[in-house]
């Protein structure tokens, strides 16, 4: 079965909760075959306009792919990773391999007529545990975090996630936080605990911003206070030794990893003893194939893995079927506010249920785009881009 066509789909979606520039669109691909059998994957990045990089990505390595066997994942994977790393591997390059990887798989399973993750070893388990993310759409006060909280545990969540002191974007922005926002964030998450009660696991994202003191004060601070169940990305993604300070130093529970890329990124972490989590991200890390080798190195050291999954819904079905097969799975990601937009482009919506994800078990990635909705949704600078 041989691959005819790759096409990327910049497509505009209207996700509530952060600013526009950061997060308003996704990246979607398309992969066609000879034999009539079509698959999707995605490369959604953000902040700022990433999806049109990877889009650019997968636009500048179609033509070595296309004529390929379309079952030879492995293959294809590292001919991605070999051909276009030469100037580094983080990130770009994977979430490339990524797109191709996950839409290779989603053709594979419509060939065989089977669900992914009967391919990956088949079910561990029947339903996909969550946790909740973006569930504080437009609260801005302690009370309105506290309040919205409640409402997500009883819409059936036990673990949320929240980032109490984002308000720079998600960038590095030199390691320091005002006094006041520090305060106005241990408020907030003192809050959220009021709100769910002792049991309710609370996953804190720090987005890589701090330094190592700063780091150290508040993952202990929200530990103490508010006992926090997991301090994610303490520091920006490229210092191990610096991530060692800090996992020295803090009490709270370490979860890393939406920004380490392919299985090589995730070595020191694991021989290191530097996380209790690790966090790969299935559209960034390298696709489906590499989450399922990353998840059975973590295996090997007893570390859970939690993967990070706040970009489209293909990055929802992606992970999920891999998790559907992996021991030492901890829970999936999503975005309850952004529920609306995972389905806008999917023929039939995910079943969301109880603070889980059951998957259809159809063939492939077990969902369907609705072409008309991508075609209807494509950005217009990214029309002119690939034309
Ligand atoms: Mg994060």
């Amino acid at each position: 079965m041989k691959i005819t066509a790759i096409t990327p789909y910049v497509v505009n979606t209207d996700l509530p909760g952060l600013p526009k520039e950061m997060t308003d669109q996704y990246c979607f691909v398309r992969i066609d075959t000879d034999e009539g059998i079509s698959g999707w994957g995605e490369c959604t990045s953000w902040p700022n306009r990433g999806s049109f990089m990877t889009g650019f990505g997968v636009l500048q390595i179609r033509d070595y792919i296309i004529g390929q066997d379309a079952a030879n994942t492995e293959k294809i994977w590292r001919e991605i990773f070999d051909r276009w790393s030469y100037l580094g591997g983080r990130g770009l390059p994977t979430a490339v391999a990524s797109a191709i990887d996950i839409a290779l798989w989603d053709i594979k399973g419509r060939a065989l007529g089977r669900p992914i993750y009967d391919l990956l070893g088949g079910k561990f388990r029947d339903e996909v545990r969550l946790y909740a993310n973006g569930w504080f759409t437009g609260s801005t006060t302690p009370e309105e975090y506290g309040r919205d909280a409640a409402r997500t545990v009883a819409e059936g969540h036990d673990a949320m996630k929240l980032d109490p002191f984002l308000g720079n974007g998600i960038i590095w922005n030199g390691g320091n936080l005002s006094h006041e926002a520090e305060q106005k964030g241990y408020d907030i998450v003192a809050a959220v605990r009021e709100g769910v009660g002792p049991d309710v696991e609370i996953l804190i994202d720090a987005h890589g911003m701090y330094d190592v003191p700063n780091a150290v004060r508040i993952a202990n601070t929200l530990h103490e206070e508010s006992n926090i169940a997991w301090f994610e990305e303490p520091l920006p993604p490229e210092s191990y030794k610096a991530l060692a300070q800090v996992r020295q130093q803090v009490s709270a529970p370490i979860c890393v990893g939406e920004r380490l890329y392919t299985r090589w990124d995730f070595v020191p972490v694991l021989e290191d003893g530097l996380a209790d989590f690790i966090m790969p991200d299935v559209v960034w890390t390298g696709g489906i194939s590499e989450l399922k080798k990353i998840a059975t190195m973590a295996e090997a050291y007893y570390i859970p893995i939690s993967p990070h999954n706040a970009m489209g819904p293909l990055q929802i079905a992606a992970g999920a079927n891999v998790m559907m097969t992996v021991p030492n799975f901890y829970r999936l990601e999503h975005c309850t506010s952004w529920i609306p937009n995972y389905n806008h482009f999917l023929k039939e919506p995910f079943d969301f249920h109880d603070g889980k994800l059951k998957l259809s078990g159809n063939p492939g990635l077990g969902v369907d785009i609705d072409q008309d909705k991508i075609d209807a949704a494509i950005n217009e600078e990214w029309a002119a881009i690939a034309g």
